[in-house]
């Protein structure tokens, strides 16, 4: 299934933001099977939001944007897509409700008037509830296009995404969905060279999965691809791929995706019963600061020296 994605805000446009909700949705669209095709960015303008939607909706079945529904006069999103819709803006007492008792709950009560145009929704809209802000996310539909509206603020974006409309698109994908999925091996104390020496032989045995590297000043991230395959399939051949690789890379590859080599070395000292203090110069307390941010470090770490003029390098260090 197609998807468009229009991101709404000015500062998107003006680059004093930078767009993470386009990056997040993209991801979360290829590991769920969905084929976002076009991203556009528009700023805080009926006009312009009313146009990209009925372009992206011209295109594709379903068409999401972020931004623009909040409780100020920039906030435009909701007005300019109930246009394209036909529809009118009516206030909702439902959402009403629930915006009433939130600000009650967070003690900002009476509530804020500019709050209360958040309860208008497009006629015939789907209250996508939002627990984490005041505006909920929109679901318009008609004659098989679906406008799916969520709000700019990442968090809540994520939220709503990943608990109201994810869901709802993969129960009308059905069975026959075929997802883009990645999982990264990350590799450190080797060059890039070195490793595509050693990797680069054996690559066609990672197949129908696709290899990128990833350098970076940690080291090198391995990623694998599955493209177009079931969701079963595709974790299958990941979890295969991620065996092969560190079997073939051995030590250097210290963990997956999200994992910190602070942690990685603080375990593998833990295991030995051994400590670790640090003598830092010109790094001035960033390893320190590294390790004591893996929770339950303190039975490892016992501290360290910041020690940045020569004279103090001899007196404290020797
Ligand atoms: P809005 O819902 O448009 O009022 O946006 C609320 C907040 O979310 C603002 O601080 C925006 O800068 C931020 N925001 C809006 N759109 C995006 C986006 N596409 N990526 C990252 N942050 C965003
Ligand atoms: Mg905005």
């Amino acid at each position: 299934m197609n998807v468009e994605l229009v991101t709404v805000g000015t500062e998107l446009l003006l680059g004093l933001t930078v767009d993470t909700n386009g990056a997040e949705i993209g991801r979360a669209c290829a590991a769920d099977g969905l084929r976002l095709v076009r991203r556009a960015t528009v700023g805080d303008d009926v006009d312009a939001i009313r146009d990209a939607v009925s372009a992206a909706m011209a295109r594709a079945p379903v068409v999401i944007t972020t931004g623009g529904l909040g409780p100020t006069r920039d906030d435009a999103t909701k007005l300019a897509i109930a246009g394209l819709f036909g529809r009118r803006v009516i206030e909702d007492p439902e959402v009403l409700r629930a915006l009433e008792e939130r600000a009650r709950r967070m003690g900002r009560w009476p509530m804020a008037a500019s709050n209360r145009s958040q309860a208008a929704v497009p006629d015939g809209a789907v209250v996508l509830p939002n627990p984490r802000g005041t505006a909920p996310g929109l679901w318009l539909e008609h004659d098989a296009r679906i406008v799916i509206m969520l709000p700019g603020v990442p968090r809540e974006m994520r939220g709503l995404l990943h608990e109201e409309v994810l869901p709802r698109l993969r129960q009308r994908m059905g069975d026959a969905v075929s997802v883009v999925r990645s999982r990264a091996v990350r590799v450190t104390g080797i060059a890039e060279s070195t490793l595509a020496d050693l990797v680069g032989p054996r690559e066609d045995e990672l197949a129908p999965l696709t290899l990128a590297y990833l350098p970076s000043e940690a080291g090198v991230d391995l990623r694998l691809t599955a493209w177009a395959l079931p969701p079963d399939a595709a974790d299958r051949a990941l979890a295969a791929g991620v065996g092969r690789l560190m079997a073939l890379v051995g030590a250097p590859a210290y963990g997956e995706d999200e994992t910190d080599l602070a942690a990685v070395v603080l375990t593998l000292l833990r295991q030995r019963g051994a400590t670790l203090a640090v003598a830092e110069s010109c790094t001035g307390g960033m390893l320190g600061a590294r390790i004591t941010a893996v929770p339950g470090s303190s039975d490892v770490f016992v501290g360290g020296e910041i020690t940045y003029a020569n004279e103090v390098k001899s007196t404290r260090l020797g």
